[in-house]
């Protein structure tokens, strides 16, 4: 049976859900909060978009400054967290400790809600946060729908991670064999995880301890690219008593944040000749492991167009290109490659037609946004959740996935040989780029208002 619909604009029977979106800390938790901004806006919801400042970044302060400007129909919801002092936590990691100022100020959402106009009927709470405002929303009466920002594999991860911990015979975490799906073996479990204290551990297991408790979890991905997990998971087998777990993806893009643009130079490029070459917006890179992957990128013999990060935060980013990569390298790629230092515009980067390949550290709005333009990725995950995105990469013949090149906590360095050799591989592999393009095609399918993600929204909206 077809999903019902809002009624129409002007029509006397339309009520319009309300929707409150709270998304958490970094880009990578921000993004798919604004692309279903705009999707459920789009669809005829009243949208209320939750705003923390100041941000962890200045790329998400810009991004939802666009947000909001370009979609005025957006309400903005300014939260004021309480009062938190990061130093009587061990973790260092920026983001970490901000999803625990949120967390923790959980309590103050009712009145934040009490206070808007027409009256929220549900809200969509962000993974990182579950636990804390669950309770909360449903304390108040309305409904509560998570969104899950990463794979659908790192959900089953997710949810069964608590069981693990329960069940587990030794101290510490190796292999763990996920009920219906794959085993996820020791080293791609996000390092955090080994360490029962990590104040990400506690999060991520309370979070995956609630799950069952949520009206709904939303999730950016879609079933041609991750249907076996879907399917664990909606079947419950991975763990029994999920809500529905609904696909929505790939989420469509809505906008950029102010940025250089690399447009110019890849619009003299021929078409599928460049390989766009990032790590997303909060994974950092040793200097000398900079200076192989410099290295190898000029041996592949190929385009590059290389976006250099060497601090997790932007603000701190300080040092000059010429510093990090020295004058002579930049001077001597710069007929073939073009390397820039602060935010691009992905999007439209990997939507140019002259873009044919894409060393990706695969966060997951990457590798939706590489899957939604049928470009292939070379994986090279550094942390987190990376490993296992990764592994639904190479499963799901959208790229190629060397495994060991250095991971967080690792001394070593991929040489520049190893690098460029697996450039020139990704480039040239027709197999491998057919796939991708297959795979782009699918996404494109499954986002039309016929296609599963597109029915999936639709049915999450007809449920308010
Ligand atoms: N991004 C971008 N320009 C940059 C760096 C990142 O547009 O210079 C976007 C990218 O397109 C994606 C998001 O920021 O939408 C990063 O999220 P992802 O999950 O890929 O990785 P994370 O940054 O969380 O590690
Ligand atoms: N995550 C989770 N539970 C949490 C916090 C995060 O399952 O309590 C997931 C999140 O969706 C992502 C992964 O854990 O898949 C790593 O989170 P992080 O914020 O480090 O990744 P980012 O998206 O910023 O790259």
């Amino acid at each position: 049976m077809p999903p019902p619909e809002i009624p129409p604009s002007g029509d006397p029977r339309r009520v319009a859900p309300h929707i409150a979106l709270l998304p958490s800390a970094g880009m990578g938790h921000l993004a798919p909060f604004c692309r279903l901004a705009v999707a459920l806006s789009d669809s005829g919801c009243d949208v209320s978009f939750i705003t923390i400042q100041p941000t962890v970044s200045s790329a998400e302060s810009r991004h939802v400054a666009t947000l909001l400007a370009a979609f005025p129909r957006l309400r903005p919801l300014d939260f004021r967290l309480a009062d938190f002092d990061p130093s009587a936590f061990a973790s260092t990691d920026p983001f970490f400790l901000r999803f625990e100022a949120i967390r923790r100020s959980a309590h103050l959402l009712p009145t934040l809600l009490a206070a808007t106009s027409p009256p929220v009927s549900a809200l969509v709470v962000d993974i990182s946060l579950a636990s804390e405002f669950l309770p909360v929303v449903t304390g108040v009466g309305l409904p509560c729908y998570l969104l899950f920002t990463a794979s659908a594999a790192m959900l089953s991860l997710c949810a069964h991670f608590p069981a693990y911990i329960a069940n587990r015979t030794t101290a510490g975490v190796g292999d763990v064999d996920i009920p219906g799906l794959w085993t996820v073996p020791k080293a791609s479990i996000p390092l955090p995880l080994y360490d029962p204290n990590n104040l990400f551990t506690t999060q991520f297991v309370e979070n995956g301890r609630i799950l069952q408790k949520a009206d709904g979890i939303l999730i950016n991905t879609f079933y041609a690219l991750e249907q076996e997990a879907l399917d664990a998971l909606n079947r419950g087998k991975v763990v029994p008593g999920l809500p529905p777990v609904v696909a929505m993806g790939p989420l469509k893009p809505v906008m950029g944040c102010e940025g250089g643009s690399a447009l110019p130079w890849l619009d003299a490029q021929p078409a599928r000749s460049v390989v766009y070459v990032s790590f997303g917006s909060r994974t950092a890179m040793s200097v000398d492991q900079m200076k192989e992957l410099g290295s190898g990128l000029e041996r592949s013999g190929c385009r590059f167009l290389w976006v250099v990060k060497s601090k997790v935060v932007d603000r701190e980013e300080e040092v000059e290109l010429e510093e990090l990569l020295g004058e002579e390298y930049l001077e001597r790629v710069k007929e073939r490659g073009l390397v820039v230092k602060g935010w691009v515009e992905q999007e439209e980067i990997l939507r140019h037609r002259a873009v044919g390949g894409f060393v990706s550290h695969c966060g997951w709005n990457s590798v939706t946004e590489a899957a939604l333009h049928g470009v292939p990725i070379l994986a090279w995950p550094r942390m987190g959740d990376q490993r296992v995105n990764a592994e639904v990469v190479a499963r799901g013949g959208l790229g190629i996935w060397v495994k060991g090149w250095s991971w967080e906590g690792e001394e070593k360095v991929g040489s520049a040989e190893d690098i460029g050799e697996r450039v020139r591989e990704l480039m040239e592999d027709e197999g491998l780029r057919a796939s991708a393009a297959r795979l782009g095609m699918e996404a494109v399918k499954a986002v039309a208002v016929d296609g599963s993600s597109g029915q999936g929204l639709a049915q999450f909206i007809g449920k308010l």
